[in-house]
């Protein structure tokens, strides 16, 4: 059966149907409603003027419509309702004059004004309440009324349709589930607590067992792909780490130790490590790199901007230098020559490990023995650029790198085919940054504490959302700012402007001026938003931080606070404070994004292919996440059972051999 073969369902209703995601009769009666609204006969002689009142009442005059301007219409007539008289007036429903007819009986639902002795109804319904009823109310779209929506789901349900079952039906005895044919009709008209509140939990289960299900199985097909198999030296790797600079922490320690099992073992490593910025993630890229050149093989690394790219460079030259390993830096800005000479020695296999930004995924470079691609910051890529890269080698090992933690919950369903690393701990001896918030008017107490820090010889970042003044806007910006700091501190200090609209040559010059404190407040948009390090500035001020996301300023916050001492970061803004506030009680990045979900959902944080797999219709990933935990856990024992062999539930079986053939 087709949504057109229900009564009255036109081209219009189709299309406003289809952009609530209703395509099918089965789309149809699984729209579920988001709340329901429990009617009861409210007993007249116990009513006080303003409450809500559900009434039966008996048709006894005409409808009288009244038309106002912007088509506005009123209607007004006369019942009989519990042995009393009332009046019934109702809004914008001039459509339902032809079925209120002398002698009919209606239920009347709204407020009930005393003085007037009328209702003024909120909705009608022609089929009047026999007893206590709830009713479900479903989330619509312009043109669309949720009665309307009502009404076509309980024609839909009142003919048989037969509906796929995606609980396994081992698992759905298992816990006890009710049917699903009655889950259905219980979430469309519940007709007691305890039933609703089971045939929620099941559709909840089976959307999270099918999402998981699928996730389990990319994963699986991933392992059974046939990948480079290495034995890495373990003495020589704990050399390596030995000679740096520092010990490792815990979890830098722990992602290493995985990331090598990861390299030794056949299929290819699929690994996502994230943490927050300045935890020590480069280092262990550092090292993966070190494991994978041991075992003969090429890395790439591939960051999203050029300033970026070319610090990673550097630190990883340096690390490698005294084991005469050969690292380039190839970026989009590089002469023709310098590019040639770098594609050459990638494709004779001189170069042992590349460095870059987007230019890295060009036509022209050939990475013959790639066997270890690592992407820093992989959610600024798109799925594409990321399979570019990879497909330069043979099933090379993938490791993503994200300074923007996602809490676990999401972290399984967002990255539910990867498997994920995290670091939490800050390398020792890092104090935590101090973060204040500030009015606009207080800006003489800013410059005091940006004074303080120069003074120290320390340096600051000033972060502004706009470039240039503009009409349009009061958003402060960075020429504007150049001139006032100027002002107060020029004579002393130098200061400069940093924007996405200059040159490359031009940024990197001012970025390497500051890194050598030849600058001492650096201006600027959100071009120093990831990754850079300079380790003497201690002070980060925002303007305007309302116009930023959580994440994004605790990231600009993770600028500072890279050496021992105390550094701050102040956020200025007059509006929305209270969003703000958690910035200023953690500087745990896996809380702030948890915030940002909270706030904004993910769809912002992530590309769409992510957020869309985020948009459950009927679990949510906070209040379920024991039960996706449980629907991960059933979904990979089921794909190893019987059940699935023997092929118990085929359409699981069809469902499995999609994925399979979609990957
Ligand atoms: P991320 O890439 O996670 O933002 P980095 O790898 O750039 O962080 O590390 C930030 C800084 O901390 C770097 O200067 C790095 O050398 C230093 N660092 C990394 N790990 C440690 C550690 N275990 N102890 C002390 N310093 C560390
Ligand atoms: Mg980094």
């Amino acid at each position: 059966m087709t949504l057109q073969q229900l009564p009255k369902v036109g081209p219009k209703t189709l299309s406003y149907l289809q952009k609530l995601g209703i395509r099918t009769i089965e789309d149809l009666i699984t729209y579920y409603p988001f709340r329901y609204e429990h009617l009861k006969i409210t007993p007249l002689n116990q009513v006080q003027d303003g409450d809500s009142v559900t009434l039966n009442g008996v048709i006894e005059s005409n409808v009288q419509i009244t038309y106002f301007k912007r088509r506005m219409n009123r209607l007004h007539f006369r019942v009989q309702s519990q042995h009393r008289f009332l009046s019934v007036t109702i809004f914008n429903r001039h459509f339902l004059k032809p079925h209120l007819t002398i002698g009919k009986e209606i239920t009347i639902i709204g407020k009930w004004d005393a003085k007037h002795e009328q209702v003024i109804a909120s909705d009608l319904l022609l089929t009047p309440l026999e007893k206590e009823e709830t009713r479900g109310i479903y989330h619509t779209t312009d043109g669309l009324r949720v009665k309307q929506l009502q009404t076509l789901i309980d024609e839909a349900l009142s003919y048989s349709i037969s509906v796929v079952d995606n609980i396994p039906s081992s698992i759905a005895s298992q816990y006890g589930f009710m049917d699903k044919q009655e889950a259905i009709r219980e979430l469309h008209h519940p007709t007691h607590t305890q039933r609703l509140k089971q045939a929620l939990l099941r559709a909840k289960y089976e959307e999270l067992f099918v999402y998981m299900l699928k996730m389990n199985v990319l994963k699986e097909h991933k392992h059974q792909e046939e990948g480079i198999s290495r034995e890495i030296d373990d003495y020589l790797i704990e050399s390596f780490i030995k000679k740096l600079p520092f010990h490792l922490t815990k979890d830098q320690n722990h992602a290493v130790n995985v990331i090598q099992k990861d390299l030794e073992r056949t299929y290819p490593m699929n690994r996502l490590l994230q943490g927050d910025v300045g935890s020590g993630k480069t280092v262990v890229a550092v090292i993966s790199m070190y494991m994978n050149y041991l075992s003969g093989y090429q890395s790439a690394l591939m960051a999203p901007t050029e300033i970026l790219a070319t610090q990673h460079y550097e630190n990883i030259k340096q690390f490698m230098e005294p084991y005469s390993i050969k690292v380039a830096l190839l970026t989009g800005h590089l002469k023709k020559r310098e590019k040639e000479a770098i594609y050459q020695g990638l494709e004779d296999g001189t170069i042992d490990m590349v460095i870059g930004t987007h230019a890295l995924i060009s036509e022209a470079v050939s990475i013959p023995k790639l066997g270890l691609v690592i992407t820093d910051e992989q959610h600024r890529f798109g799925v594409d650029q990321r399979s570019k890269l990879k497909n330069k080698g043979q099933m090379p090992d993938i490791l993503y790198m994200s300074a923007t933690p996602i809490p676990r919950t999401y972290a399984l369903t967002i990255y539910g085919d990867m498997d994920v690393s995290s670091i939490h701990t800050m390398p020792s001896g890092r104090l935590p940054v101090k973060t204040y918030m500030k009015k606009k008017s207080e800006m003489k107490d800013v410059l005091t504490m940006v004074y303080e820090e120069l003074k120290k010889g320390h340096q600051a970042y000033v972060v502004a959302p706009l470039i240039e003044d503009s009409e349009e806007s009061t958003l402060e910006n960075v020429e504007v700012l150049e001139k006032n700091f100027n002002k107060a501190f020029g004579k002393v200090f130098r200061i400069a402007s940093l924007h996405g609209k200059m040159k490359e040559e031009e940024k990197d010059q001012i970025m390497n001026d500051f890194k050598e404190n030849k600058i001492q407040i650096l201006i600027s948009t959100t071009v120093i938003e990831v990754g850079v390090d300079v380790k003497n500035a201690t002070m980060m001020v925002i303007f305007d931080a309302y116009r930023f996301g959580l994440s994004q300023l605790h990231q600009l916050r993770g600028r500072v606070g890279r050496n021992q001492e105390q550094s701050y970061c102040i956020l200025i803004s007059d509006l929305e404070k209270e969003r703000l506030r958690v910035l200023t009680q953690t500087t745990d990045g896996f809380k702030v994004s948890e915030e940002d979900f909270k706030l904004r959902g993910s769809g912002d944080l992530f590309g769409s292919r992510q957020s869309g797999d985020l948009s459950f219709k009927v679990a949510n990933l906070k209040q379920d996440f024991s039960l996706l935990l449980k629907a991960k856990e059933d979904s990979s024992d089921y794909l190893h059972s019987d059940d699935f062999k023997n092929q118990k539930d085929p359409h699981l079986n069809q469902l499995v051999h999609e994925i399979y053939h979609l990957d």
